[in-house]
């Protein structure tokens, strides 16, 4: 086991704990709580240092690092997530490439990343991101444009809708994200019945306030500098 090896398995088990507890204490099962590994930034052998202790699920944000990381890593099973911001011209590079789209946040990105799957043969699993708190700076529908869209995802052949996502403002104060977090359930919650399909996921919850949105019901947590440390700066 190398140094890094160790230090990740390390930070990477204390969270894996923390989640469990946080997921037990609340009367769900541990299991329910996928956490992915945030890894943007950092380089592909930090991942691959990170699978050794048999971690699989990954999240980057951009598309050229992450397809340059998945080539490096070819050799290994991992399952990517695509979690920033996504301009429609270039869900061609990622339809197909990820396990799950987290970030869809308008029709016409769904439609791109359709359109690419279905040229590849594909079925695209995806979420919604939902910007709950209206923060202009922040991708994700609006929560009253959310059933619209959401039903004409919906009908969208080569894309499989499989929940919500929502990134909450900056709190100093995990607890203040909480209403956030609670509110991405209820609008899972609505949709349901209203498109009469299983909505079984939702991402919420990164490094700072994963404890609520794990009460809250995420599936999802989204956790990168409490596994990997801080990030180095974009070059
Ligand atoms: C960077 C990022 C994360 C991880 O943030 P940390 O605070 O480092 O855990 C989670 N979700 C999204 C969408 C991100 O961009």
């Amino acid at each position: 086991m190398t140094d890094l090896e160790r230090e990740l398995a390390g930070r990477m088990a204390r969270v894996q704990e923390e989640v469990a507890e946080t997921a037990r204490n609340c009367g769900r099962n541990p299991g329910d709580v996928t956490i992915v590994a945030v890894s943007k930034i950092h380089p592909a052998e930090s991942i691959r240092a990170l699978h050794a202790s048999g971690q699989v699920d990954f999240g980057e944000n951009y598309v050229q690092e992450a397809l340059g990381k998945q080539e490096t890593l070819a050799d290994l099973d991992l399952r990517w997530h695509f979690i920033g911001g996504l301009q429609s011209n270039k869900a061609k590079f990622v339809a197909g490439q990820f396990a799950l789209v987290h970030s869809v946040d308008s029709l016409k990105l769904a439609k791109m990343l359709d359109k690419k799957a279905s040229e590849l043969g594909v079925v695209q699993d995806i979420l919604v991101q939902v910007n709950i708190a209206h923060e202009e700076q922040k991708s994700g529908i609006y929560e009253d444009n959310l059933f619209e869209m959401a039903e004409e995802v919906a009908g969208l052949e080569n894309l499989h809708l499989v929940g919500l996502m929502t990134m909450p403002p900056f709190f100093d104060e995990p607890e203040r994200a909480r209403p956030v977090f609670a509110r991405l359930r209820e609008l899972r919650d609505s949709l349901e019945p209203r498109l009469d399909m299983k909505l079984p996921h939702l991402s919420m919850g990164m490094t700072g306030d994963f404890v609520p949105a794990v009460e809250e019901g995420a599936t999802l947590v989204r956790i990168g500098t409490r596994i990997f440390g801080p990030r180095p700066y974009k070059k």
